[in-house]
């Protein structure tokens, strides 16, 4: 394979078929496809092309596109399940990684170890099956691994108490991640700095190519029971993404109060703009009737921000990404 370091950098104004051209000298080109709509890979189905999209399918392959990417002076974004962005209608300039490295190996002893591209609900079914106790709580939240880790990812303890939120940080070993230096490194949660929805990750441009959990041995009949339990909560309260897609939670929390209610408060549910609408049943949660565009979404966040400023004079702030042009 050609060395990504000794190819050289490629300046602006060139077309995506050049940029493809030039990744291509080092990745697979049967998984880098030119001008790909990226709608269909984020769960709120909104969203112009990618430049150049590359399925990265293992964690040295999700490595060597970063540094493809770097050296060649081409921008580049990891993208996972695209659960928790919004990206814009006039799409991503450069190079969308998506993450698809997703081997993992459950040990006897309940370490779990995975690259970052797996899918959590997947993960969650497997350790449960096979009587292992940690992830449970996350079942029916869309994110890769690499998501969860680089916003910490959380929900409620089990009923009947739900007394506290839980957060993956709590099963988390160590992880391998390419740091922005360039160098691959394995970390623990020192350098992490997990927080409620935040992590070193949104402060520096590391990666991470593959994670270790320790999950407790259990009985598989009471974490079903809690899947179960969990599953109904959330249906209860959630629009179904499947039906009505969505970015989960669009503003982050404030203390004590809740976005939502604040929303909920100035008689926005059900409110739109276009085809992106305030949830009937969870304010926080915007959702696409069918041909939501990301302007609408940025109007319906700004009509949301000034009905709550006005009335209550907090400042929300938004908990998705922006990626690309708006
Ligand atoms: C219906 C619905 C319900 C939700 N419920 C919850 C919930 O209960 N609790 C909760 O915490 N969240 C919830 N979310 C939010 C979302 O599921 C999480 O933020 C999830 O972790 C996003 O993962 P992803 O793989 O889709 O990341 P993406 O949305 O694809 O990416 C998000 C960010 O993570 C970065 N990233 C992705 N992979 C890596 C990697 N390998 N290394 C470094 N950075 C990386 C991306 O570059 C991007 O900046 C919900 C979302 C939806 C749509």
């Amino acid at each position: 394979m050609p060395d990504p370091a000794s190819t050289s950098p490629i300046h602006g104004g060139t077309t995506p078929a050049a940029l493809a051209e030039a990744l291509g000298r080092v990745l697979d080109t049967t998984r880098l496809r030119v001008n790909e709509p990226l709608a269909p890979y984020t769960t709120f189905r909104i969203g112009g092309p990618a430049d150049v999209l590359y399925d990265a399918t293992t964690a040295d392959d999700l490595a060597t596109a970063i540094t493809t990417a770097r050296a060649l002076n081409i921008p580049w974004f990891v993208l996972g399940l695209g659960a928790n962005i919004v990206v814009g209608d006039r799409g991503v300039r450069g190079l969308v990684i998506r993450n698809q490295a997703k081997a993992h190996r459950l040990s006897a002893d309940g370490t779990l170890w995975t690259e970052s591209g797996a899918v959590v609900q997947d993960l969650v079914l497997e350790t449960v099956r096979a009587g292992f106790s940690g992830l449970e709580h996350y079942i029916g939240i869309p994110s890769t691994i690499g998501g969860a880790l680089w916003q910490n990812l959380h929900f409620l303890s089990p009923a009947p108490e739900r007394e506290r939120t839980m957060f993956i940080s709590e099963v988390f070993a160590s992880c391998e991640i390419l740091r922005e230096e360039g160098d691959r490194r394995v970390v623990d949660a020192d350098y992490i700095q997990f927080a409620y929805d935040d992590t070193v990750f949104h402060h520096r441009r590391d990666v991470v190519l593959s994670a270790t959990f320790r999950l407790e041995a259990s009985d598989s009949a009471t974490l079903h029971r809690i899947l179960q339990e969990n599953l109904s909560w959330r249906g209860s309260r959630h629009p179904w993404l499947q039906v009505h897609p969505s970015a989960g939670s669009i503003f982050k929390k404030i203390e004590g109060v809740g976005a939502g209610r604040l929303i909920d408060q100035c008689g926005l549910k059900g409110f739109r703009v276009g085809d992106a609408q305030i949830s009937h049943i969870h304010a926080n949660i915007l959702v696409n009737l069918g041909h939501a565009t990301s302007a609408d979404v940025q109007a319906l966040i700004a009509h949301a921000q000034a009905a709550v400023r006005e009335k209550f004079g907090y400042e929300l702030e938004p908990e998705v990404g922006f990626i690309g042009e708006f």
